[in-house]
């Protein structure tokens, strides 16, 4: 019954200036929307930020300007769902059953939008494993409780034994998930995304992930993604780029570096995305790329966990999926 999913993928490197990345992005994104057949008009509302990644952002939204371009010259209504870190009171409860996380809060905007278009910058994650559609989905439509609810009990923690007050972790973050009270840092559970760049920034080790909570929050990103994508079925897109990271990537260098250039790729399926792109990862560099996924805890972990979890609950086709590629 189930028949693989299509996965639009121009292979690109960083030598790609951004008029070829942003054409072969619009190109991808066209041949989604000939595939799914949406009508002209449904209003979609986007998502194209980078999370936690705001020092990259220009050259992303020069990658993706042309493809909202796109979007409105076909006579889309676009909208923005609320950025990462936005407070947000309104989220709207979905109930999810067979998950591990059985009611979801969505925003009410990514909840209530008629379609969705999901753009993100592929990565591994020490705590989500693959950051592909699956995570970008979850991240970008959970309300602010939902948020607060995926990163419950996986935040990092800080050794106040080891911690020397330098206040990098502080400075970095995007999110102002951390603060200095005059002697430490100190975690700010109600804002802290639990993205992990403080770790790689605190040159004492007092950052740390607490053990296992990388498989709890894949589990939650699964059933987040979930319950998204049911209540718009055949009405999302999905782009992904993973070009330059090493250069564009504002910190954990040795994490992004584990990654080779992809390219762009484009998809109705963000279940199929992320499994397209951990095949074109294992082509590229062996199955030794998942090491980057969890450089504490080795490549045992599965980092596509989150992506089976989603697929088990209707998100996508779990099947491997058909990689066209676009010259
Ligand atoms: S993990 Fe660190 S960098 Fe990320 S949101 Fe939390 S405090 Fe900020
Ligand atoms: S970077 Fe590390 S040592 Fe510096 S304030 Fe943050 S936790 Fe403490």
């Amino acid at each position: 019954m189930n028949r693989p999913a299509t996965v639009y993928h121009a292979p690109l490197t960083a030598a790609a200036d951004a008029e070829t990345v942003s054409g072969r992005a619009a190109r991808l994104v066209d041949a989604v929307l000939r595939d799914l057949d949406l009508p002209h008009d449904l209003p979609l509302a986007y998502h194209l930020q980078d999370h936690n990644r705001r020092r990259a952002e220009e050259q992303f939204l020069g990658w993706t300007v042309p493809v909202l371009d796109g979007l409105r010259q076909r006579g889309h209504a676009l909208t923005t769902l609320a950025p990462a870190a936005a407070p947000q009171g309104d989220g709207v409860g979905v109930p999810l059953q067979d998950a591990a996380v059985p009611f979801v809060s969505l925003a009410r905007d990514a909840h209530d939008a008629p379609g969705l278009l999901i753009g993100l910058r592929l990565g591994c994650h020490p705590r989500s494993g693959l950051a592909g559609a699956v995570r970008a989905t979850a991240l970008a439509c959970a309300s602010a409780d939902g948020k607060r609810a995926l990163q419950q009990g996986v935040q990092p923690r800080i050794e106040r034994t080891v911690c020397g007050g330098c206040g990098m972790c502080v400075t970095l973050c995007g999110n102002d998930g951390v603060r200095h009270n005059g002697h430490v840092a100190v975690i700010r559970p109600e804002t802290c995304l639990a993205c992990g760049d403080c770790l790689a920034e605190c040159h004492t080790g007092a950052l740390k992930f607490p053990a296992g909570g990388g498989d709890v929050l894949q589990e939650r990103l699964g059933a987040y993604a979930a319950a998204v994508v049911r209540g718009k079925p055949g009405r999302g897109v999905w782009l992904a780029f993973l070009l330059g990271e090493p250069l564009h990537r504002a910190v954990n260098l040795a994490r992004a570096a584990a990654l080779p250039d992809l390219g762009v790729m484009a998809a109705a399926d963000p279940v199929a995305l992320d499994l397209a792109a951990a095949a074109l990862l294992e082509a590229a560099a062996g199955p030794g790329w998942a090491a980057g996924c969890d450089p504490d805890h080795g490549p045992a972990r599965d980092p596509l966990a989150a992506v089976r979890e989603a697929a088990r609950l209707g998100a996508g086709v779990a099947l491997a999926p058909r990689i066209v590629t676009v010259g």
